[in-house]
């Protein structure tokens, strides 16, 4: 007999009617079962079959499933009848929950197909498909401990549910149109509006109105994707002047509004579904939905109301969290912010909110701007024994992570900001991944940034704490994700991080393992009037470096005189103005000088906007500008002297910013080659949150590759804050 064990995402993917069936075909006998640890089988059989059986186990998994172990052992025969399938067993230990599932090709048909049960029907879903880590409370994952417990399944379902053939065996949220959940269109007042609530929503969306619609993770504000109107009146409600909005549409659509390749049609009809940053076609969309931007955020529908929504002549919705500016996304209809025309809700409720991926697909590399739904609570795993650990995480684009043993387990995106509704739902998540994961935090980690909320929860805690420099978290975030557990290169570039002489840092290059790190190169520090809230004026910071370099600041554009008094004033007395050497603020100052960025609105818009006018991000057509190192430090003078001189000169901006791109990416270059010289490391990590322009990190990993360097970027995290917490466990757990 042999006995088996699988831990990893097991369980809510169809993987025990998948045993089942293999155990039939090979005629064994025995049974299995969920447990807290994962999956228990027990079979029997001729020796022969067994070997078939578990190289087909790893083999031909279900799509969503993922194996992580799988210990095999055997015993002394034991005398069973049959193969079947045996109720959960609750031990100790921890399991894995399923990420949230886009609808499966199967239950897509069934909902088209006017003879089928569930015709029509906006929650189909089966083993394969719908909703999981959204709708769960605790574990082992089964319906009673789901927000299905209250909806109790007509016969019709239920025969499906005890099939062990059938698609929907155990299936928890299974659910018809008699027996689940049930939409309900409200007006703004949150009264029930008569009439078919798919039928009427899908016209009010024709006439232009923006509906807040329920959906897995939470709501969505819709509104056509094509026209003009309804697209201004959601920027005025949303005060969201220019961020770019996503657009949902069928995929026979996709290639009339983006450029499409092979990874990222991939990564669209994934079960994850995010949303993929792809070059924009420019034709069918409004012109407000991403201003000002070449590239277009797309999703397919990946729940049956969003597959029903796009029907009757709407193909594409503008589809964007609903959510205040910077808090979470609201899961219930009394969390919405007023922007709506209608409310299309239902009644399953949404128990762990989760905001939809975002991933921008280049000609090299996939970039994770966001991971949450579809990818959250996937544990990132570690090669070193780890600590129960909590990492507080950063400030911007927060996430925490919870750690023990082999495991992290990164939550979801919480939000951009320190609000009241923030700190609760990044403590409710908590809470929860406490409960699930059964962590209870032996160690804690924050960043050096003693102002952060979640530093301050983390001092709360009353565990031994470890303070973590944030560039160092970045990089040691890259080498956790590819394992690597000897010193590396690391590549911090990013908007902003407290250094330990309390300088705000944010172009490091560093000797790094996880114990230490050495500061060796970075941008010479230069003064940041105002601290990080001079970011929403970039033409500020243009002024404040030029003048504090004795550069012509008459060139600086939409900066007014008083203005200038007041930042000559700020200079000359040093009040409230912070030394940075952040490559972010360096692009700030870039943009500025360009004319690109007289307000932004929302983060890194002058950066993006520099780097959009680059055409290409597989090659740098023209040269760096001359540039010089003094003490390890990139000059900015002589750089910024040199964008000057071709601003007389009336170079096209495009190549100013080329130029530009090219001279950062060729001072790594000549920095990375120096340490290599210096250390014998051939291994390079690039973080921080300018890894997500694709001109530096697709060139900067071209160089470095046909300079012989082992290069490592993010690629299932992100490497922007969002990851901090990752670095952050694995340096705690190295520095205690
Ligand atoms: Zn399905
Ligand atoms: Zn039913
Ligand atoms: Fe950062």
């Amino acid at each position: 007999m042999l006995s088996i064990n699988i831990n990893g995402i097991v369980q809510g993917v169809g993987f025990r009617p998948f045993v089942y069936k293999l155990a039939s075909i090979n005629n064994l006998k025995g049974y299995v079962r969920n447990s807290s640890q994962g999956v228990d089988i027990k079979v029997t059989g001729s020796q022969k079959s067994l070997k078939i059986f578990v190289e087909q186990l790893k083999k031909d998994a279900p799509m969503a499933a993922k194996i992580d172990t799988m210990i095999v052992t055997t015993y002394p025969d034991r005398n069973f009848k049959a193969f079947i399938i045996m109720n959960s067993q609750s031990t100790s230990g921890s399991t894995f929950i399923a990420p949230d599932l886009a609808t499966c090709p199967e239950c897509l048909s069934e909902l088209l197909n006017i003879s089928d049960q569930r015709f029509n029907y906006p929650f189909i879903n089966c083993t394969n498909c719908g909703p999981r880590y959204s709708i769960i409370d605790s574990l082992p994952y089964d319906r009673p401990a789901t927000s299905m417990r209250s909806f109790e399944m007509c016969d019709y379902c239920h025969q499906e549910y005890c099939e062990p053939l059938n698609r929907r065996f155990h299936a928890q949220p299974v659910a018809c149109s008699q027996c689940g959940p049930q939409l309900q269109l409200l007006d703004e007042n949150q009264n029930p509006v008569p009439g078919d609530p798919l039928y009427v929503t899908r016209k009010f969306l024709k006439e232009g109105k923006i509906i807040a619609i329920k959906g897995i993770g939470g709501f969505h504000l819709a509104c056509l994707a094509t026209d003009n109107d309804p697209v201004s009146v959601l920027r005025s409600r949303k005060q969201r002047p220019h961020k770019p909005f996503a657009v949902m549409c069928q995929a026979k659509d996709l290639e009339s509004i983006v450029h499409l390749n092979d990874s990222a049609r991939q990564l669209l009809h994934s079960p994850a579904a995010p949303i993929v940053i792809l070059p924009a076609t420019g034709r069918h969309i409004s012109l407000l939905v991403a201003p000002d931007n070449p590239f277009l955020g797309v999703f397919l529908p990946y729940t049956p109301l969003h597959h029903l929504l796009l029907q009757e002549n709407i193909k594409f919705l503008i589809m964007t969290s609903a959510n205040p500016h910077n808090e979470p996304v609201a899961a219930i209809a009394a969390e919405l912010p007023n922007y709506y025309d209608y409310i299309l809700t239902h009644n399953r409720a949404i128990l762990n909110r989760c905001d939809d991926s975002v991933i921008r697909s280049t000609s090299s590399h996939n970039i994770f701007i966001r991971r949450s739904r579809g990818y959250v609570p996937i544990p990132v795993k570690s090669i070193i024994p780890l600590k129960e650990t909590f990492a507080a995480g950063a400030e911007m684009k927060l996430t925490f992570a919870l750690a023990s043993e082999n495991s992290i387990f990164l939550s979801p995106y919480i939000s951009n900001s320190d609000t009241l509704r923030s700190r609760h739902f990044y403590q409710e998540t908590l809470a929860r991944y406490q409960k699930w994961f059964k962590i209870s935090p032996q160690l804690a980690a924050c960043d050096l940034q003693p102002d952060f909320m979640s530093t301050r929860f983390a001092e709360s805690l009353n565990i031994p704490l470890i303070r973590v420099q944030h560039h160092h978290a970045h990089i040691a975030a890259v080498m956790v994700e590819h394992q690597i557990n000897e010193p590396v290169i690391g590549i911090a570039y990013d908007g902003t991080g407290l250094g330990d002489d309390g300088n705000i840092w944010g172009s490091e290059i560093m000797v790094v393992d996880y114990k230490s790190y050495q500061r060796r190169f970075h941008l010479e520090p230069l003064p940041l009037p105002g601290g990080d809230a001079a970011t929403l004026h970039p033409p500020r910071i243009a002024y404040a470096w030029l003048k504090n370099l004795d550069l012509d600041t008459s060139l600086v554009p939409d900066i007014s005189d008083w203005a200038k008094r007041i930042l000559d004033i700020q200079l000359q007395t040093g009040l409230n103005v912070f030394m940075t050497s952040s490559l972010g603020r360096m692009f700030d100052c870039l943009s500025a000088l360009l004319g690109l960025a007289p307000n932004i609105t929302y983060e890194a818009q002058a950066a993006m906007a520099l780097e959009f006018l680059c055409s290409d991000d597989t090659s740098l057509k023209c040269q760096p500008y001359d540039y010089s190192i003094c003490r390890q430090n990139l000059q900015i003078k002589p750089l910024l002297e040199n964008v000057i001189r071709d601003l007389y000169n009336n170079v096209p901006h495009h190549i100013i910013s080329t130029r530009f791109h090219h001279t950062i990416i060729d001072f790594t270059l000549q920095a990375v080659i120096q340490l290599r010289q210096e250390t014998s490391i051939n291994s390079v990590a690039l973080a921080g949150g300018v890894m997500q322009n694709a001109i530096i990190l697709n060139n900067l990993s071209r160089l470095l590759k046909k300079n012989n360097f082992t290069v490592f970027s993010a690629q299932t995290i992100s490497p922007n804050d969002s990851s901090i917490a990752l670095g952050q466990v694995m340096i705690a757990n190295q520095q205690i």
